[in-house]
């Protein structure tokens, strides 16, 4: 087989493998919170309107602009590998189960501060009308915007996956978990619904998690909440939105009312207390 047929082959490989992961995650979240759940999820909703179809095509469309190049990417990733310029090994044995599990939370730390400090960069003005905007031309994002970047910021993004398996050992069933991790909250941030429990950012423990208010917000204001999977980057350089946990108690207090409001016989709270 010649050189651009491997390389073909590995191209169409990954593609697969990374269309397969956004549809499954994106089209699920979709399906639930857009479509079959719409009237149930709605008192759950971060702001209060449903985006036009228009928007979601567009979210689609550079969505799979961008698993193109991280198709890509995985092939640059791939050919070094077979050189064997990369630290992925593929016997499990090679290292302890151990350093399984750091290299996946190794993978998961290094990403978020990747992602923080180049999301930064990526908000400079003299980039962010070029590259950037495209990425908040959905104010309001849907599931489907998880990867919906300008193909520059695709190149960005792809960017930490060559980085990390340059620098240590990983397996590709820890690159998996990493990157089922990823897509999952990818989409739980674009998903336009929060459906983590009030008091969720104020938790000695879960205020460093972020929520999907919290890159909503980003879509909405732009000016802050820049971090991907936890809140920590933009603590220590404050930079969250002033209102972020008042927005969020908001969207709580509102599903709560939404519920009271609803068709069924209501049982007073009191009543319920007392019983
Ligand atoms: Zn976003
Ligand atoms: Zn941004």
């Amino acid at each position: 087989m010649d050189l651009l047929t491997k390389l073909g082959h590995k191209f169409i490989g990954n593609l697969g493998v990374e269309a397969f992961r956004y549809i499954v995650f994106a089209g699920a979240a979709f399906l639930l919170l857009y479509v079959l759940g719409r009237s149930f999820f709605a008192r759950f909703k971060i702001q209060q309107k449903f985006p036009e179809r228009k928007q979601m095509l567009r979210e689609i469309k550079y969505s799979f602009l961008s698993l193109c190049i991280f198709a890509l990417n995985g092939v640059v990733v791939l050919t070094a590998y077979d050189y064997g310029y990369t630290h992925l090994y593929m016997k499990f044995s090679d290292h302890s189960v151990g350093y399984f599990i750091f290299s996946v939370f190794a993978f998961i730390i290094a990403h978020d501060t990747y992602f923080y400090w180049t999301h930064r960069l990526l908000h400079h003005k003299k980039i962010y009308p070029v590259v950037h905007k495209l990425h908040h031309l959905s104010h309001d994002p849907t599931p489907w915007a998880a990867y919906a970047f300008h193909p520059l910021e695709a190149v960005v993004q792809a960017g930490i996956f060559p980085i990390m398996v340059f620098l240590i050992p990983v397996h590709p069933l820890a690159l998996l978990t990493w990157g089922l991790f990823q897509v999952f909250l990818y989409v739980m941030g674009h998903s336009g619904f929060e459906l983590f429990p009030a008091g969720f950012t104020s938790g000695k423990i879960s205020k460093w998690h972020n929520t999907s208010t919290h890159h909503n917000m980003h879509h909405k204001y732009a000016n802050s909440n820049y971090g991907l999977y936890f809140n920590f980057w933009d603590r220590i350089m404050d930079t969250n939105h002033a209102k972020y946990n008042q927005q969020f108690e908001e969207v709580k207090a509102r599903s709560k009312n939404l519920r009271t409001l609803a068709p069924e016989p209501i049982i007073p709270e009191k009543t319920i207390a007392q019983a």
